[in-house]
């Protein structure tokens, strides 16, 4: 049985590698190889909820078999990622915190709360909102992105 409590990017790189090393298979994870696997397996993922319309969350009419596919294939997007990270030499639990600081700073409390809205119209709100109040934040989400 799998011991999954706790487990970290740290853990599931560091098995990754070893399970690559131990078949030989450094030689084919190549990054340009490990994104095609990882497209691949988010087409895995969406071919599990193809067909269905919208699914309510918790997946409350699914069978257990069809949780456990979901999983599955969860993970090969998980494992090709992380994998990919660590060939590439980025620490994907540092630049995911950090991305999550960017978006923080992106998409402030203030400006996005209930709204689906994408940065550009937000931004342009934001702009419409300093035009009237000069004490607006919205210069720290106008980074051109
Ligand atoms: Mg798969």
């Amino acid at each position: 049985m799998v011991e999954a409590e706790g487990v970290t990017l740290e853990e599931l790189r560091k098995r990754m590698a070893e399970f690559a090393r131990e078949r030989d298979w450094d030689q084919f994870h190549s990054p340009r190889n490990l994104l095609l696997a990882l497209v691949g397996e988010v087409g895995e993922l969406s071919e599990v909820f193809q067909w269905k319309g919208e699914v309510p969350r918790g997946l409350p009419d699914w069978k257990e078999e069809e949780k456990e596919h979901l999983g599955e294939e969860l993970s090969d997007v998980l494992l090709y990622l992380v994998r990919l990270a660590d060939i590439c030499g980025v620490d994907l639990g540092k630049a995911a915190l950090r991305k999550m600081e960017l978006n923080a700073i992106k998409y402030p409390v203030k400006l996005c709360k209930g709204s689906s809205e994408k940065h550009a119209e937000i931004n342009d709100h934001g702009t419409a909102a300093a035009a009237a109040d000069s004490s607006s934040t919205t210069n720290i989400i106008d980074d051109g992105v």
